[in-house]
């Protein structure tokens, strides 16, 4: 039997997404989080198994997309950072042992993931991190501070945590640094809903750390690795952004194509004025060089080649034309697109989280200036 092609496993994930996200994603937009039936749905369809890397990435890179095209944002960053940006991190870097411990549970669904690294003063200069991991002297340590902004907070099973080890100088560049594996069920684990204005399902939370053991058996890789460990893994993430957020233009630039093309002002269709077929016009082609674009990066990624450029282009691209497409998607709806129940209001308000999670527009600004 020949390969299944591109077009059978973007059918086959469209079909699963309409299955197992859909019908209950304004439902946990307005929980504020993904039920655990919802991540044990996601899980047992297989939507946590794709590669991280290699040929098999090319299906993840669909995946992706397709999350993205289901227009929710919160669902794709709860499930982006769950099945890639913290689970990378134990395919990476993690240990036999290590992902013997946590990858059956995050493949089924059961154990959610969570990537806490940010920090009140720690988002885009990682040097001035606060969170300290202090040696039990038995091999582990006790760990303590407040991480914020972290997606799929209330819900986590595990955090990937980075601190600073004990005694390293804060602000003096990301050296004595530790990844852990922290189970949310520890003591002296703490979880805050942050209430934000966008991506409801992601489940934003204030994390608190008070003198928390972690075995010797948590850390991740070796220490003195940590910021070669962090410069891969956020360039992935910056990929696995863009491409959500591409899916996210598509579902977009199809809403609005859609409501010109119907809604009638003086008998006429919206898209009868040459400045809104114009404008329309410019975000399909927009669109379509941002997702050959974001295609191109995916297939670097499969290679082994992704460089920092690419992922940073892609990232910054799609990101921002998500909120102009955003911000045209809500004018042309007028009142209607401005009503908070409204699939283009939730474009706009989920939007800007794009520009500013998993790296700044203005950080990817000069890491492609820096070439
Ligand atoms: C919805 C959402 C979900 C998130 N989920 C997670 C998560 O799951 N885990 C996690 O650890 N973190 C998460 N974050 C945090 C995210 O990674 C940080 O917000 C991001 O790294 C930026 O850090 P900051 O917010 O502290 O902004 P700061 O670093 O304080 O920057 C503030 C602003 O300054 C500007 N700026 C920054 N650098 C420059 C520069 N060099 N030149 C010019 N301007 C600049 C940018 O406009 C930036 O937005 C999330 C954030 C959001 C909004």
């Amino acid at each position: 039997m020949s390969a299944p092609t591109v077009v059978d496993v973007r059918a086959r994930i469209r079909e699963t997404l309409a299955r197992a996200v859909l019908p209950y994603a304004e439902q946990w937009e307005r929980q504020r989080h993904i039920s655990t039936t919802g991540w044990r749905d996601m899980g047992a369809a297989g939507l946590f198994a794709l590669a991280h890397s290699g040929p098999g990435f090319l299906d993840s890179a669909v995946l992706l997309e397709e999350l993205g095209n289901t227009g929710y944002a919160g669902i794709r960053a709860a499930v982006g950072v769950h099945a890639y940006m913290a689970a990378s991190y134990l395919e990476m870097f993690g240990s036999a042992e290590q992902r013997a411990a946590y990858r059956p549970g995050m493949l089924a669904g059961t154990t959610v993931a969570a990537l806490a690294i940010s920090e009140d003063a720690a988002g885009s200069d990682l040097r001035h991190l606060s969170t300290v991991a202090t040696p039990d002297g038995v091999g582990g340590y006790r760990l303590t501070g407040v991480k914020r902004h972290v997606a799929n907070g209330s819900r986590a099973g595990v955090f990937v945590v980075l601190a600073r080890l004990d005694g390293a100088v804060s602000g003096h560049g990301l050296t004595g640094a530790v990844l852990l594996l922290v189970d949310a069920d520890r003591p002296g684990v703490t979880r805050e809903p942050e209430a934000m204005v966008g991506w409801h399902s992601a489940d934003v939370c204030r994390v608190g750390f008070t003198d928390v053991p972690v075995a010797g058996d948590r850390v991740i890789g070796r220490p003195e690795r940590t910021l070669l460990y962090l410069m891969q893994a956020l360039n992935a993430e910056r990929l696995v952004a863009g491409l959500l957020a591409v899916g996210g233009v598509a579902y977009c630039v199809e809403l609005v194509d859609r409501f010109a093309r119907t809604h009638l002002i003086r008998d006429a269709p919206l898209s009868a004025n040459q400045s809104v077929r114009h404008r329309l016009a410019d975000l399909h082609a927009q669109l379509d060089l941002v997702r050959e674009y974001g295609r191109h990066a995916a297939r670097a990624h499969s290679r082994g080649e992704l460089d920092v450029r690419t992922a940073s282009v892609l990232k910054l691209q799609a990101t921002e034309l998500a909120v102009s497409a955003a911000q045209t998607c809500v004018q042309y709806h007028g009142a209607r697109g401005y009503r908070e129940e409204s699939a283009a209001a939730r474009l706009y308000r989920d939007a800007m989280a794009g520009t500013i999670a998993a790296g700044a527009s203005e950080l990817m600004r000069e890491m492609i200036f820096e070439g």
